[in-house]
């Protein structure tokens, strides 16, 4: 745990100033609205060590695959958003020389995420060369309201010095990704004009031909009073610059309010860009600063009214659950369906903006009990739109009839991973999105999306599993080679438990769908029969691989084995570790990691969390403590699921631990990778750890169901969520547990196992019981 900043319920606060921590920050304070994002990068010129970031969600660019020995089958290029338009950028000279905090002496610094109004502010003294003192002020944000606006307001004061203050607010869209694979650069000009304190850059992707248009304008303050300024304008290559040269007087303070639009062929006409972005600049400089500072306040005055968890006595634990939730509206409000959640949202350029199974397995149930049924389904539909290109997936690796394979990272339905042992054996991922299917409809109760896209998928995703799976004469089972687990550093297995699992539920799920809709929806079957050319006879070697598959056990510990050969390995516990070694990613050479029995993230534990309703509590308990002991989390993906089975099992201060290590992962940097962005995917499973975890929140035959626990440390906390059009609110004190029907339609519910009806606008209530 490497803990810097302040704990604040509703804010998250640097003090002082350490260039070293600069990318952790830069990840740490970004800022999103969903559609776009922008890393923490000063407004500034900064020649210390930073990560330029700025990303529009959409936008990317097929970086040519680089790898030491190409496998067939590997894809061409790995898709990933790329680093975009700065549209920040204000380099400051004070009397003629840079402000440049690399560069000069600084006190005061603090930098503030505002998370509950939504922007981001930072104020320093620096004391430059010249001897000249200045105090800077800068707010900004990324419209939530207004999808393609941002908005800065910097102001420079003048401490002890009179002469020249000059502000050289600028658009620059030459600009590049240091995981570039080649070097290559992405971006080529294409237009740009500087008039009348504002100006444009228009510039596309190469091979995408994505065109993006950023405009700027600007105006000033002189002590709050606006004023005019000449400007010089700089033009050049896709850069547009105006250059004020502002005489004060000593304590002047002085305010640029630069308003910028970030426009794409992604969303507009290539021609119409321009116009757009010019007359959405007039709308906002209109509208001013205050206003649109006023509506993200509104903004996320909403979003907080609707998923704001409240948690009283342990401010920490506030804290990061109110980070969690912020970051993730940064990423996805799920108003477009085109769009998705990357591992790192806009936060950095590790894996690329792109979607992995974090989707269907992690934000998938928050955005479903927080944003509500229509938002989930489009990120199902996401997937249901890929299936052509999950289905040519699979045949490049030699599927057919059909078979789909969606695959581990994408952003068209296109592979793009490419490590073989992932690409090609990571394949759990497929089962994943069946059980995605599953899950949404025992949540809304929506039937009809199989009929219209779900049973497509399943009869994909099933046809795929029953060539997968292999007839063993020497076991006289179905086995499951060459796997990697979600355990990562495990590769090449046999016998994966999880995936073996996973497969079946999903072969055994789109069997039970086929029998439903033929007996209630004849004609829609017959409609997807021919769609997916789909022969029932199919399903007979479903079954047999179903009836006959081996699943890895020892009889000894009677444990899932989390694959053929795991007990061989020596057997050694986390706990052991010393803190110099871990992670131990950052440490042993990955031969070493394979050789050994430590486990990344949950892999048993996963199958346990996903398939909780399918296996009593002794077994889970048995394995939980086996496996357990032998994980090292360096996923982020892994204390969350952890978290909620030990809440169930009644190990609440493991539950507690697990949720701070969650909740807290990157402000507190504990897998010390913060720096490379944020793990947004995983603050979903923060969210789970409260409402699955804490609450013991379940789907029971359809009926929702609560077992909630109070973590020691805790007074009380509460939260709210949608359950079929209905908004519920839940509290957890010290000896009651409440549930307001807030709004919508009455819900019945379980508390502990007994049944509740509640009417809107009506609570029930129960005692809290120890679990
Ligand atoms: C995890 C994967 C995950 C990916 C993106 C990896 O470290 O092992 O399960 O999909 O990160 O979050």
């Amino acid at each position: 745990m490497n803990r810097y900043l302040e704990i604040e319920e509703w804010s998250i606060v640097e003090k002082g100033f350490d260039p070293a921590r600069q990318r952790a920050s830069e990840s740490i304070f970004s800022l999103g609205n969903g559609r776009m994002g922008q890393r923490a990068n000063f407004e500034e010129s900064y020649s210390g060590d930073s990560l330029q970031g700025s990303y529009i969600g959409g936008i990317y660019y097929p970086d040519k695959t680089k790898v030491g020995w190409w496998k067939n089958g590997y894809p061409e290029y790995f898709a990933k958003i790329i680093n975009s338009v700065n549209w920040i950028g204000i380099d400051i000279w004070v009397n003629d020389e840079k402000l440049d905090l690399a560069k000069c002496s600084i006190s005061d610094f603090e930098r503030t995420l505002n998370m509950k109004e939504g922007y981001l502010q930072r104020e320093f003294t620096a004391a430059l060369k010249n001897g000249n003192k200045v105090h800077v002020k800068a707010t900004r944000f990324i419209s939530m309201a207004r999808y393609e606006v941002g908005a800065i307001a910097y102001s420079v004061k003048a401490l002890n010095f009179e002469g020249a203050v000059t502000f050289e607010p600028y658009l620059d869209a030459d600009v590049t990704n240091e995981d570039a694979n080649y070097d290559e650069r992405f971006w080529l000009g294409v237009d740009k004009k500087a008039y009348n304190n504002s100006g444009w850059v228009i510039s596309k992707t190469k091979k995408t031909n994505f065109h993006i248009c950023a405009g700027m304008h600007c105006e000033f303050l002189r002590n709050k009073q606006s004023f005019k300024v000449d400007s010089e304008i700089n033009v050049d290559g896709q850069f547009i610059s105006h250059r004020y040269n502002i005489a004060v007087k000593k304590n002047d303070n002085i305010t640029l309010h630069k308003y910028a639009v970030i426009s794409s062929s992604f969303n507009h006409k290539r021609k119409r860009l321009q116009p757009h972005v010019e007359q959405q600049l007039k709308k906002i400089a209109h509208a001013g600063f205050e206003q649109l500072l006023d509506e993200q306040a509104d903004y996320w005055a909403g979003k907080w009214e609707q998923s704001d968890i409240l948690i009283e006595g342990d401010e920490a634990a506030q804290q990061a659950i109110r980070f969690n939730i912020f970051q993730l509206y940064q990423t996805y409000t799920g108003d477009d369906e085109r769009l998705n959640i990357g591992p790192k949202g806009f936060t950095g350029e590790k894996y690329g903006g792109v979607t992995y199974w974090d989707t269907e397995a992690y934000c998938l149930p928050f955005y479903l009990c927080t944003a509500g049924q229509n938002v989930a389904r489009n990120l199902l539909l996401y997937r249901y739109k890929h299936l052509p290109k999950a289905i040519e997936n699979a045949q490049k690796l030699g599927f057919t009839d059909g078979a789909a394979l969606y695959p581990m990272v994408t952003i068209t339905g296109e592979e793009c991973h490419n490590e073989w042992e992932i690409t090609f054996e990571e394949i759990h991922r497929n089962g994943i999105i069946a059980f995605a299917i599953y899950n949404y409809i025992r949540h809304t109760g929506d039937n009809d999306y199989l009929t219209e896209a779900g049973l497509e998928v399943l009869i994909g995703i099933a046809r795929f599993w029953a060539q997968r799976f292999n007839f063993s004469n020497e076991r006289g089972k179905y086995v499951m080679l060459g796997v990697t687990g979600p355990n990562e550093y495990e590769n090449n297995v046999n016998n994966n438990w999880y995936t073996s699992y996973i497969g079946v539920w999903s072969m055994r799920y789109a069997i039970s769908c086929i029998n439903k809709m033929q007996e209630k929806a004849p004609e829609a079957f017959k409609n997807i029969q021919s769609k997916t050319d789909f022969n029932l006879k199919e399903t007979q070697k479903w079954q047999a691989i179903i009836d006959e598959v081996y699943l890895p056990h020892d009889e000894k510990r009677d444990i899932f084995l989390q694959q053929d050969g795991y007990l061989d390995k020596e057997q050694r516990f986390a706990e052991d570790l010393p803190d110099e070694i871990r992670p131990l990613n950052q440490h042993w050479s990955w031969d070493r990691i394979l050789r050994s029995c430590f486990i990344k993230q949950g892999d048993v534990v996963q199958g346990l969390y996903i398939f909780e309703h399918k296996f009593d509590e002794e077994t889970i308990r048995r394995n939980f403590d086996f496996y357990e002991l032998r994980t090292v989390h360096e996923s982020s993906l892994s204390p969350c699921i952890h978290s909620i089975l030990a809440s169930k099992l009644g190990y609440s201060d493991r539950a507690y631990e697990l949720y701070l290590r969650t909740a807290r992962l990157d402000l507190d940097d504990y897998n010390k990778e913060v720096h490379q962005g944020l793990h947004i995917t995983s603050m979903a499973g923060t969210w789970m750890t409260i409402v699955e975890g804490f609450a013991g929140k379940r789907i029971k035959n359809g009926t929702l169901s609560f077992s909630p626990s109070l973590p020691e440390k805790w007074r009380s906390y509460s939260f709210k969520m949608l359950h079929r059009k209905s908004l519920l609110k839940i509290t957890v004190e010290s000896d009651t547990v409440t549930i307001k029907c807030e709004k919508g339609n009455q819900v019945n519910c379980l508390i502990y196992g007994e049944k509740y009806s509640i009417k809107s606008g009506e609570m029930v209530g129960a005692d809290l019981k120890s679990r």
